[in-house]
């Protein structure tokens, strides 16, 4: 695996996709997904310039990016996958951004967990439009609750940021699309109704379906395999 030709690669990909659809050039960022990768690969992907990171599991994330942010002081990372409450508390701490926020009592968890270290934090919604595993908030009222709690002043450590979705896996392109402009949407509905916050990122988009994420409205697509190669789920 070459990572430096696999992230230009995707990159010239990214910038290609983003001509295609009419959006500026470097306005869809790239999450890289470093899960079930070691150390040493995610500091070659920094050292070819890659600064933000996904990683799903936070134990796992804890492991690797302690050692990395004291290293590289200017990297991001985000969390993608789904969170149980009881890792809230090392999710905030190695984190900059909670991707998957898919509950209220997640939300809840979160505040009391920055408020506990003084840190505000970002997150998306996670929004279920078709996947198969069904992560996700399924209705819209209820992110609608959320962030009219959170204008309320009841959750002053969040800082809420946009939307995530995941799509069907399919190579039905009819079905990927849907996905992703229900995404939008829903974006355009609250972005609507909270003029108060910048709702602005629509992270969707991975390494099969990344193209048709930007035509689609994608800010940011988070990609893995494409430039780590396969996971090795056995390690
Ligand atoms: C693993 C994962 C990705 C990256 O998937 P690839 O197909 O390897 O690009 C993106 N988003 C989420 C939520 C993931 O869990």
């Amino acid at each position: 695996m070459n990572i430096a030709e696999n992230l230009q690669k995707i990159k010239s990909q990214i910038n290609k996709a983003e001509k295609t659809a009419g959006r500026n050039e470097n306005s869809v960022k790239l999450v890289a997904v470093s899960k079930f990768h070691p150390v040493e690969e995610i500091e070659e992907a920094i050292k070819n310039g890659q600064l933000l990171f996904g990683e799903n599991r936070v134990q796992e994330a804890v492991q690797k990016f302690t050692q990395l942010k004291e290293k590289y002081p200017d990297i991001v990372l985000h969390i993608i996958g789904q969170l149980q409450s009881n890792k809230v508390k090392n999710a905030v701490k190695i984190s900059e951004c909670i991707q998957s926020v898919d509950r209220l009592a997640l939300v809840e968890e979160i505040e009391k967990q920055c408020a506990k270290i003084n840190k505000k934090i970002d997150i998306l919604f996670e929004f279920h439009t078709g996947e198969e595993s069904k992560s996700g908030f399924e209705k819209e009222e209820d992110i609608e609750q959320i962030l009219e709690m959170i204008k309320n002043g009841n959750f002053p450590h969040i800082n809420p940021k946009g939307f995530m979705t995941m799509a069907p896996f399919t190579q039905e392109q009819s079905l990927i699309k849907k996905s992703f402009s229900m995404l939008k949407n829903l974006q355009a509905k609250m972005q609507q109704k909270f003029p108060e916050f910048e709702l602005s990122e629509l992270s969707m988009g991975m390494s099969n379906d990344f193209e048709t994420a930007i035509a689609e409205g994608s800010t940011m697509v988070r990609i893995g395999t494409a430039i780590f190669g396969a996971r090795n789920y056995q390690a």
